[in-house]
Formats: C-alpha cells, structure tokens, sequence
C-alpha cells in the first residue's frame, strides 16, 4: 500500500515521465494522401504523452504531410523526400529513420501494425539494436503494452525495457485521429543516405474497387468456402452494394480461388472491426475470427446451427445463404 506522499511522488513521476517522452510516428501514405492507419497509430502515440513527431517519406509526398499541418498535439512534421522511397521499401526508409532517430533521440518509434510496419520496424529495431514490440492493442503505460498472441485467444502485457521503444499497433483498436485542431509545421530533413542496393523497386499493381476498403469499412459482408464458386460472390456484392459495404472472406474461400486472396480476414489476412460484419457461409474458425471478433455487431447466416460462427454472433440467422442472402438484398 503506498502512502499518499509516495502517492504523489509516484502521480508527479509519471506526469513528468509522460512530459519526457518523445515519440516518433511513421506515416503511412501513398504520397498524394495519408493512409487511414496513420491517424490510429497518431491516436497511440498520444496515449503515450509526450511530443510527437510525425515523419512523412516519400516522393514528391507534400499532399501527404499537407493533411497532417492542421492535426493537434503534433509538434513537428519531417518531411523526406527521394527516389529511393518509391514503393516504399523497408530497405530503403530504414537507414532514414536510424538517421533520423539519432539526431534526435525519441524514446519511442511508432507505426501501423499493417504490411509497411510489419516490414519496417524489425529492420530499424535490428539497426538500433532493440526489440520491438508488435500489435499493440493497447497502451497502459510509456513502457508497458496490450498484446494479443495466440491468435487473439490470450492477451499479453509487455513491459519494454530497451531505451527506445519501438511499437506497432493494430488499427481497429485506437480510435482515428481527426488531424484537426492546431496547427503544426513542415520541416525537411536529408534523406541522401537513402539508396538501397538490396532491393529495387520496380513496379505494383493495386486492384481497384468502388468500394470501401476492407479495412476501414463501417460494414463488411464476408463470404466462406458454403458459397461454393467464386460467382456466387454476386450475391454478396449485391448485398454489399445495398449497405455501401467492403467485401472480405476466409481463407478457405480463397484458397479455393473464389476470390483474391487481398479480400481474406483472418489471422494471416487482414484484422478489421466495422460497426456490422455480415459472416455468409463462415464456420467461424479461430483464424478467422482473429481477424473479426472486434466488430461491434456480428452477424452470421449458416446452415448449421453447430457452426461456432453462433458462439461470436450477436444475431444468427440458421438457414440456406443462396435463399436468406438474396431475400435479405431485396428487403434492403
Ligand atoms: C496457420 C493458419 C492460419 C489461418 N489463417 C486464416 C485466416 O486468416 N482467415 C481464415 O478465414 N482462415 C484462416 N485459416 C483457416 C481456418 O482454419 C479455416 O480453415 C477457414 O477459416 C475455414 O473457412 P470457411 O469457414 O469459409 O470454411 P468451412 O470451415 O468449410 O465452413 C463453411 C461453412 O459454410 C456453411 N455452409 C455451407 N453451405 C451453406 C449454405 N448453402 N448456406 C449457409 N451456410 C452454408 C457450412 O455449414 C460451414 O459452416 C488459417 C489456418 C491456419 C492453420
């Protein structure tokens, strides 16, 4: 039990710990606008207190860091800009965060836990000779963070000892920052120590869709191996169509080649948590359901009433998807 005097020294230790901090945050754009997960992992590094510092690197990325000038409790944004980060490789951003971070010292280096951070932060960590600590869900402390393992089945909390902390967090668990409020200023950092002679960049092809992005979608309507073919997805996108809803899928659905394997949700697919994810002909397997047990409301139309899908559902409808989908279009 501590007394209130050590109480006191322990509150003004831990306001003054928070007033030390300072945090760097990788963006995450596509040069012309910044990417949704950045405003999550800005709404982290809040949660860490302290400055923050957000570092925009690209090519000819100035819309990019145009979005965050207007963002509040941001004190500097770095903007970085050379051939060398087309495609935005890890190879090529590591040595340009090493620079950064030993010019300046932050005692904590955050990004998305999306594919750039997956393949970014284990490199600059390797060079700074630290460990990183990856899917954060959440942030108790300067040091100390919410992980899950196992995917999702148990929560692990992790006190980081190294002098630099360097973390990624999931997106569906840090609400987007608004990047309104204040008013921050740009400055340019040298970024000629930039080339790789690793990797090359050569080209990417990125599929189109009308719809929203699985990720950040208020809705999502996904499709299981019971759909059996990949044009009866139809199905699915009307029904999406109706609720201006993304479209996701297991793995199994994938495998079988129904759809492409950038729509798969799931512990080795992407993590999302709208306000309402429609599961249409999904067992409900742990894999899959790491990737959407967060959603607000569950919704899951099976066959079988057995399927563990009904475990996680807020609303189940037992029944055939190829009648119960289209009746549900139509009503909509
Ligand atoms: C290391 C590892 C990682 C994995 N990662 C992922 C991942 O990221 N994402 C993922 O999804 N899976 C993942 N899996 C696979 C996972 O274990 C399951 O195999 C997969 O999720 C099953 O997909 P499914 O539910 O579509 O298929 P099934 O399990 O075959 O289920 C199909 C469901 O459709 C129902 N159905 C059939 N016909 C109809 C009908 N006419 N009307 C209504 N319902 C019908 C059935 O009752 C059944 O419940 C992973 C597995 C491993 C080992």
């Amino acid at each position: 039990m501590l007394s209130s005097k050590s109480r006191l020294f322990t509150k003004q230790f831990s306001s003054q710990a928070k007033r030390l901090q300072s945090i760097l945050v990788i963006a995450e754009h596509d040069n012309k606008k910044l990417l949704p997960i950045t405003q999550n992992a800005i709404t982290a590094a809040k949660k860490l207190g302290g400055e923050i510092t957000v570092l925009v690197a690209g090519v000819q990325c100035k819309p990019a860091s145009d979005a965050l000038a207007k963002a509040s409790g941001i004190s500097k944004i770095l903007v970085a800009e050379n051939e060398a980060f087309k495609g935005f490789t890890a190879e090529s951003l590591a040595p340009l965060i090493v620079d950064v971070q030993k010019k300046s010292n932050f005692t904590h280096i955050v990004s998305g836990a999306s594919a750039f951070g997956k393949a970014l932060l284990p490199r600059v960590a390797a060079k700074l000779d630290v460990s990183p600590v990856s899917d954060v869900i959440g942030i108790e402390s300067p040091d100390t963070y919410i992980r899950s393992i196992y995917a999702g089945n148990a929560i692990q909390t992790v006190t980081a000892k190294d002098p630099i902390k360097i973390i990624s967090v999931r997106g569906t668990n840090f609400e987007a920052d608004n990047l309104e409020g204040g008013s921050t200023t740009q400055e340019t950092v040298s970024a000629d120590s930039s080339k790789s002679d690793l990797t090359e960049f050569i080209s990417q092809e990125l599929s189109k869709s009308d719809r929203p992005e699985l990720t950040s979608a208020k809705v999502v309507v996904s499709g299981g191996r019971g759909l059996k073919s990949g044009d009866n997805f139809k199905l699915l996108y009307d029904l999406a169509d109706k609720l201006n809803a993304a479209v996701g899928a297991s793995r199994a659905a994938v495998d079988a080649g129904f759809v492409a394997n950038d729509l798969q949700v799931g512990q080795t697919g992407k993590i999302v948590a709208p306000d309402l994810y429609i599961a249409v002909g999904i067992s409900g397997a742990i894999q899959h359901l790491a990737g959407m047990k967060d959603s607000k409301t569950i919704v899951a139309i099976n066959k079988d009433p057995e399927a563990p899908i009904f475990q996680v559902a807020d609303y189940g409808l037992v029944a055939d998807l190829f009648k119960a989908v289209p009746e549900l279009t139509q009503k909509l």
